[in-house]
């Protein structure tokens, strides 16, 4: 039988996912706020019908909205899920999502499979979406309190888009992902503010030569601001955890510089750089 889908909210990752799971054979129904993202949906080939009312007939409903937009989407969608349906999010901050789930879906709350794709990129909107962007990438599930049927279908979802699949405490994934994605992603915007608000002739000299190094380092200050609000928001007591302890390292490379200790310096470069070696090591195939 063919799987119906719903996508609502039609960026980078909803779109995506309509785009794969169409390409695998399922019938898609995209949801987006603007016409213009629709047509585009359209045009793209990622959904089959734009109708908000047939999100009604889908199996699985996929909600890829930035995350402080989650609780009004799941008020809007909420009369669309029955026992039968299997609602998934794509957000990536996931403590606050049970008690969304509860107040907007009440008895089918338990339908609810909070997800997060591990894949992406500084790129928004359905003009970037791919195919492919969930291919051999990781998807971190978080069900504790989701039906054990409707974790298994949003398992077999990501695995029939060729996404790998693990499960993961809610909390512990926000503490995790303050610190390899939310912290760098402040960091990446604060080095490239700090330049922005140097005087211009200054600023132009800084741009004019700036190279490789600050191109891998600032390439996510080029991430959507109101995702990126969302996210350090939503994820704000883990984030500001992981500032405080990124200030501490900060202040001790800080001041082995001011006080010209060059062995200190190595020290923590070079344990940066095995560890960093290592962890990259461990990605090629
Ligand atoms: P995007 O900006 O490309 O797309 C977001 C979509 O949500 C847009 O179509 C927008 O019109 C729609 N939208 C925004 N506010 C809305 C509202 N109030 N009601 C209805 N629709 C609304 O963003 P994206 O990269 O696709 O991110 C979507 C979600 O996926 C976010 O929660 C983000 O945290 C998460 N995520 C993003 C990445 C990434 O790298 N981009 C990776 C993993 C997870």
């Amino acid at each position: 039988m063919t799987l119906r889908v719903g996508a609502v909210g039609l960026g980078l990752i909803g779109g995506s996912f309509a785009l794969a799971m169409r390409r695998r054979g399922a019938r898609v129904c995209g949801v987006s706020r603007s016409p213009q993202t629709t047509a585009l949906a359209k045009k793209l080939g990622a959904i089959d019908d734009d109708r908000a009312e047939s999100l009604r007939e889908c199996d699985l409903i996929f909600i890829a909205v930035p995350v402080r937009a989650a609780d009004s989407v799941f008020a809007q969608v909420s009369a669309c899920v029955s026992p039968r349906t299997v609602v998934m999010d794509g957000g990536s901050v996931k403590a606050p999502l049970p008690d969304l789930a509860r107040k907007n879906f009440g008895a089918n709350a338990g339908r609810f499979v909070p997800c997060h794709p591990v894949a992406g990129a500084e790129k928004s909107g359905m003009a970037a979406a791919r195919a492919d962007l969930f291919e051999g990438r990781e998807v971190v599930l978080c069900p504790a309190e989701s039906d054990a049927d409707a974790a298994e279908t949003a398992r077999d979802a990501w695995r029939r888009i060729g996404a790998r699949v693990s499960d993961m405490d809610a909390e512990e994934h926000d503490r995790v992902f303050a610190m390899v994605s939310h912290l760098p992603h402040l960091l990446s915007y604060a080095l490239v503010n700090q330049i922005d608000e140097s005087p211009a002739r200054v600023r132009e000299l800084m741009l004019r030569h700036a190279a490789g190094g600050f191109r891998d380092f600032t390439r996510i200050a080029g991430s959507h601001p109101e995702m990126w609000r969302d996210i350090c928001l939503d994820n704000r007591e883990n984030l500001l955890s992981a500032i405080a302890g990124y200030r501490l390292a900060l202040d001790k490379l800080e001041s082995a510089a001011r006080n010209g200790d060059g062995g200190a310096l190595f020290e923590k470069f070079d344990a940066a750089r095995t560890l960093r070696n290592k962890w990259a090591e461990k990605l090629k195939p």
